[in-house]
């Protein structure tokens, strides 16, 4: 994590993250204290090797898949059209991953996941759970900007899918949050809409070494939550992420 030089900027970032947590969840909420996300007992499963890297192994595969592999490939046709590939970012050990379906023009732009407005706002959304961005790993279905921001095409998806697997095997977390559509339907193999999905724990079927069983939370996009910003689709964000917090052992925060 950055250390925070001067106090009066640390003050005013904090503040400022408060006042965007209470835009995002209104006002029944009393921001928790920062949390550490604990060792969980969750069911056991199999584990491959590569989750049982030491964690500075992890931060290198993942580095050296990103260097070696995701930087160069031009495995679909998103390769001729992106500025730079977008592999995701944050603890290469994380408890909790949040997929996204794609990066976006500001994600393109800067080669970071979650930029932007939407960026913001699921950094606000990991704020209110008392974590940070450092603390867990936020990634896409597809590592390559589609044009003019259009959901990836089936062959795009297919293309990039070794990549999530592999990046989710490395890190081997103790649940998903996988949000909007397109992620939450490849990656539980599953036609229904995240309407009907969303709340609602499932499990990763079993269709890679080692990562079937682990929890998913299926919830809505934050470019979603940014089209749509009533009461109710913010209450219903929160509520899938303090199902998150519990099954994780994360201290809610009090309603007021
Ligand atoms: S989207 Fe994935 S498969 Fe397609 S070019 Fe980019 S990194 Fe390669």
């Amino acid at each position: 994590m950055t250390a925070m030089s001067d106090p009066i900027e640390s003050l005013t970032k904090t503040a400022r993250q408060l006042l965007e947590i209470e835009q995002l969840l209104g006002s029944q909420f009393t921001p928790a204290a920062v949390n550490s996300l604990p060792e969980v007992q969750l069911p056991r499963r199999a584990v491959s090797g590569l989750a049982n890297m030491p964690p500075s192994d992890k931060a290198a595969a993942l580095d050296d898949m990103n260097n070696n592999e995701v930087k160069v490939c031009t495995r679909c046709r998103l390769a001729k059209t992106r500025t730079q590939t977008v592999f995701g970012e944050g603890d290469p050990n994380a408890a909790l991953v949040f997929v996204g379906e794609g990066p976006g023009q500001n994600e393109d732009e800067t080669g970071r996941p979650f930029c932007g407005r939407a960026g913001d706002l699921l950094t606000s959304m990991i704020g209110a759970m008392g974590l940070t961005r450092d603390d867990v790993f936020i990634c896409n279905v597809v590592k390559c900007r589609p044009p003019q921001n259009r959901n990836p095409m089936s062959d795009e998806v297919e293309a990039c899918w070794p990549y999530l697997m592999r990046q989710l095997q490395i890190i081997s977390p103790k649940a998903i949050v996988t949000m909007g559509n397109p992620a939450t339907q490849k990656l539980l193999q599953t036609k229904t809409g995240i309407t009907r999905l969303r709340g609602n724990w499932q499990a990763l079927p079993e269709f890679a070494d080692s990562l079937g069983g682990i929890p998913v939370m299926p919830t809505f996009h934050p470019a979603y939550l940014l089209r749509y910003y009533t009461p109710q689709v913010r209450r219903e964000v929160w509520s899938d992420l303090q199902q998150v917090m519990t099954v994780l052992g994360l201290k809610l925060p009090k309603d007021k």
